[in-house]
């Protein structure tokens, strides 16, 4: 993707490091609650809904609806310029976890709520692999 390094990157925490090595693997995880049994994003120790500290880090569908969104027009970031307009959206995962991403593959005027979406992962460098969306079924 055209200039993808210059775009800020995600530095990994302690807590997120197994997402993204999943991400890099073209994996998509999401921490579960042995608990409550609720999966959660974005990932943190606890437990969102219940606070337990016992999970595990499970495998995603990668499938989903788009539950909100918002079309960039205008430049926030350098690292943009190529890709604008570009769709913001808050994804809603099979799983019941919500997460942050891109809707790609698809003009920005054509996303609507609760559209069906799957997982693409964009290599952006040899480091940082971002989990995106597309349409479902493309
Ligand atoms: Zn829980």
């Amino acid at each position: 993707m055209a200039g993808g390094h210059d775009k800020p990157l995600p530095v990994p925490s302690p807590e997120s490091r197994p997402y993204w090595d999943g991400a890099r693997a073209h994996r998509l995880l999401l921490q579960k609650c042995a608990d409550c049994h609720r999966h959660w994003h974005p990932p943190s120790i606890l437990c969102p809904g219940c606070g337990s500290r016992d999970h595990d880090w499970v495998s995603a569908s990668g499938k989903g609806r788009v539950f909100s969104f918002v079309t960039y027009h205008r430049l926030y970031h350098k690292g943009w310029q190529d890709e604008l307009p570009y769709v913001v959206a808050v994804i809603e995962l099979e799983e019941g976890a919500r997460m942050l991403s891109n809707v790609i593959g698809i003009a920005p005027d054509d996303v609507a709520c609760d559209m069906a979406v799957e997982v693409v992962f964009d290599d952006v460098t040899g480091d940082v692999t971002l989990p995106r969306f597309r349409p479902a079924g493309l």
